[in-house]
């Protein structure tokens, strides 16, 4: 195996492959790659596309594969339309993050939704997903609610109070600029941006390889908010399969609500079954997100 020059690639016998550059446990996925499309630096992270053998193609940051055309939908309906299902009525959401534009996508189908702040760190990611990933950023022009917003999240939410129904934290692993996004004090700050009936969620990390961090946001979400569920999703493309997100509530509770509104919503994954059955966690789970 040699080393190519590009974050995480290796040429192994003439083929290009992708070790995803963090080594968890001693694993770590390896995707061949049939090209690459795009690869830059911005002043965040190296930025690329590339054309997998068997999952489409796919945004990769600092070697770090972010999302397939594959199996995108998985993860953006279950970000997205669990809180959305859940409040009562979402008129103004924020995306923290969610550069491939895939989460954004999915908020814009529900019609009481008035305005998307989508606060992304770094416009190349929005950019190059605009270009390469039109299977999950949308084709065409975005949606007239959304508003793009280059910021880092954190200090963007810091300066608002009592404004949002629903923030979905869509951040990028804990490293790097995501960091601030899975600690404390931003969490405060985006309980204050919600209005007084508002919600949150946000991926919480793989309950296989990262349980410390899925327990910590827990944790932390559950010190400040009456209702903290976890659910989870398969998503094949994510290192270990089973990925958790946890969305914490001022007054709605998504166990005693009945998802009707999923009825009509044009989904590949979540349906009101799924919306019922995400919270029930198997028994490690459980032991993971227990308070104490
Ligand atoms: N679905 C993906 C996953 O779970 O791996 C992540 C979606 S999206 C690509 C994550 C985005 O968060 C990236 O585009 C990254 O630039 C952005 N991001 C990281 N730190 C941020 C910050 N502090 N403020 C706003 N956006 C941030």
């Amino acid at each position: 195996m040699k080393q190519t020059g590009l974050k995480g690639y290796v040429d192994w016998n003439g083929e290009m492959w992708l070790a995803d550059s963090e080594e968890k446990d001693g694993f770590s996925s390896i995707w061949k790659v049939k090209q690459v499309l795009h690869k830059e630096q911005s002043e965040f992270q190296e930025v690329s596309v590339i054309e997998t053998v068997g999952f489409g193609r796919a945004l990769v940051l600092d070697g770090i594969i972010q999302t397939t055309e594959r199996d995108a939908y998985i993860y953006n309906e279950m970000i997205t339309h669990v809180p959305l299902a859940t409040h009562p009525q979402p008129k103004t959401v924020c995306i923290i993050g969610g550069g491939d534009c895939g989460a954004a996508r999915e908020v814009v189908k529900y019609p009481t939704v008035e305005r998307v702040d989508m606060v992304e760190i770094d416009p190349k990611v929005v950019e190059v997903s605009r270009k390469y990933l039109p299977a999950v950023a949308g084709e065409g022009e975005p949606d007239p609610r959304i508003r793009f917003v280059y910021d880092d999240g954190a200090a963007f939410i810091r300066a608002h109070k009592d404004e949002y129904d629903v923030i979905i934290v869509d951040s990028s692993d804990p490293v790097g600029p995501a960091a601030v996004l899975f600690e404390e004090p931003f969490y405060r700050d985006v309980y204050a941006a919600l209005k007084p009936d508002g919600l949150m969620v946000c991926q919480s990390e793989s309950p296989v390889f990262y349980p410390h961090i899925l327990k910590r946001v827990r944790d932390t979400l559950q010190s400040m908010y009456p209702v903290v569920r976890t659910y989870l999703a398969t998503v094949p493309t994510y290192p270990g399969g089973i990925w958790s997100f946890t969305l914490a509530s001022k007054q709605a509770d998504p166990l005693q609500t009945q998802p009707d509104r999923l009825r009509d919503q044009d989904t590949k994954y979540v349906n009101r079954d799924i919306f019922r059955s995400c919270f029930v966690l198997p028994n490690d789970v459980r032991k993971i997100v227990q308070t104490g």
